[in-house]
This record gives C-alpha cells, sequence and structure tokens, in this order.
C-alpha cells in the first residue's frame, strides 16, 4: 500500500486526524476526507520561495 503515485496527508479535523492516501494529481486541490467529510487542501504546490522573494529573512 506505498503507492508511487500517492502520497499521505493528515485530516486536519481534530476529531478525525487520519491518514487520507490522496494521488499525486490533487496537490494544490481541494480533496474531502471520506472519514469525517471535512475538505482539505492537498499541500504539494511551493509554498515558499527562497528565489527573489519579496520578504526579508530573518537574519539571527
Ligand atoms: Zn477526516
Amino acid at each position: 500500500m506505498n503507492s508511487p503515485s500517492r502520497f499521505r496527508v493528515r485530516c486536519p479535523n481534530l476529531c478525525c486526524r487520519r491518514l487520507l492516501a490522496v494521488p499525486k494529481a490533487a496537490r494544490g486541490h481541494l480533496v474531502r476526507c471520506r472519514h469525517c467529510t471535512t475538505t482539505l487542501r492537498v499541500p504539494g504546490i511551493r509554498l515558499h520561495s527562497t528565489e527573489g522573494s519579496p520578504i526579508a529573512r530573518v537574519v539571527a
């Protein structure tokens, strides 16, 4: 049950928290947890860009 075309996301519903196997094609899209019907966004599209970011980095 470890298909390379799928990956896992955890349901954000605190009453559920199940691991969902979603196809990689669903990255960036909304999917519904079949256990609790909560809709969640599948991560995968890069949210943080280190190149040309207008946001200044915190330097310690
Ligand atoms: Zn759920």
